[in-house]
């Protein structure tokens, strides 16, 4: 069976800035994805923060950026990775063969990995909460938003996401109310510009306490933080925006991972595993965003290329 040099899991900004990377360190290349190549940013409506673009819509960018893989000639294919084992080389060499087992039925072999999965948004576990899940209750605005044209939302968060995407939603929903168990605390600008919507109404300190039941989605109910007070948020449908789970379920036999689940990884990108690279958001690390995810991406790809020069010369 073919070994390639490098499989990137994951084709997201880090999986993609990987791929590019090591085909120009003319490494073998195989980027794998279970879902279209993106990651997250195909779901981002604007980006506002990706040098060189005051504005982007996330799929257009993901879009360039994947036909800069192609225009490279990088191997790319489906497939939800479970499993990664390693096994000693036949020929004796230093570094061991990575094992790539889809879900799918496939199976690849390298020398190298760089894992890039990223993360999955989080979910409140309140009562009601899974009876409306990807019905009227959503993690994506993008996708969902439309249905809510000329009706009410509910957008629950305050951080980046859930401003960002509240903003956005107000473009076309009659009213947005955001519920958040702190303050706000996106980019101050982003806060400012959700604060000035005449259709924004934003409750800040309010412990979600269940949404309301029923055969249709009506709204939540939550319970101040700060002074008792409790109120009813009233919408057609309700997006969350609380935070990130990592995705990396399947790299849990590798001790790799910290208590979070997140991957451990040093400067250079490298877990405890010789060979194993982790870069992106799924990553333990301070700030997850597009741009330091190509950075992880590249010098996970640089680490890997030096992976090879050792155990192949
Ligand atoms: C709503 C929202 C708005 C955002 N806005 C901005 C912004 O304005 N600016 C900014 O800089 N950042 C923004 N971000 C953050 C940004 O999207 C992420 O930091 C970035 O996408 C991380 O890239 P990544 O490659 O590490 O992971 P991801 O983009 O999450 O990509 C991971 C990829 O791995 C794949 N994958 C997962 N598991 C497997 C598996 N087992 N097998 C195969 N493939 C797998 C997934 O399908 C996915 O394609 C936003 C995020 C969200 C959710």
């Amino acid at each position: 069976m073919k070994i390639y040099d490098v499989i990137i899991v994951g084709s997201g900004p880090a999986g993609m800035t990987a791929a590019i990377y090591a085909k120009r360190a003319n490494l073998d290349v195989l980027l794998l994805d279970k879902l279209a190549p993106g990651g997250q940013i195909i779901n981002t409506y604007e980006i506002q923060n990706y040098p060189g673009f005051s504005s982007v819509n996330g799929a257009d960018l993901a879009m360039q950026v994947f036909e800069h893989t192609q225009a490279l000639e990088i191997e790319f294919d489906y497939g939800t990775v479970e499993k990664i084992e390693t096994e000693e080389r036949e020929d004796g060499g230093c570094g061991t063969i990575k094992i790539v087992t889809c879900a799918e039925g496939k199976t690849y072999r390298s020398l190298a990995v760089i894992l890039a999965t990223g993360t999955k948004p989080r979910m409140l576990h309140v009562p009601n909460e899974l009876d409306f899940a990807g019905k009227s209750i959503s993690w994506c605005a993008i996708c969902d938003g439309a249905k809510y044209r000329d009706k009410s939302v509910i957008v629950i968060g305050g951080g980046n996401s859930a401003v960002e995407e509240s903003i956005y939603l107000a473009e076309m929903a009659k009213k947005v109310t955001v519920v958040t168990m702190l303050d706000l605390t996106a980019d101050p600008m982003a806060c400012d510009k959700l604060k000035s919507l005449p259709n924004v109404e934003v409750h800040e300190w309010f412990d979600i306490k269940e949404f309301l039941p029923g055969e249709v989605f009506t709204g939540l109910r939550a319970v101040s933080s700060k002074t008792g007070e409790e109120i009813v948020a009233h919408g057609d449908g309700a997006f969350e925006y609380i935070g990130l789970q990592p995705v990396t379920e399947p790299f849990a036999g590798l001790g790799i991972l910290e208590s979070h689940g997140y991957i451990e990884a040093n400067e250079r990108m490298e877990t405890a595993v010789p060979g194993i690279f982790g870069a992106g958001d799924s990553n333990s690390k301070l700030l997850r965003q597009i741009v330091t995810a190509c950075s992880d991406g590249a010098v996970a790809a640089q680490s890997a290329a030096a992976y090879k020069k050792k155990c192949m010369g």
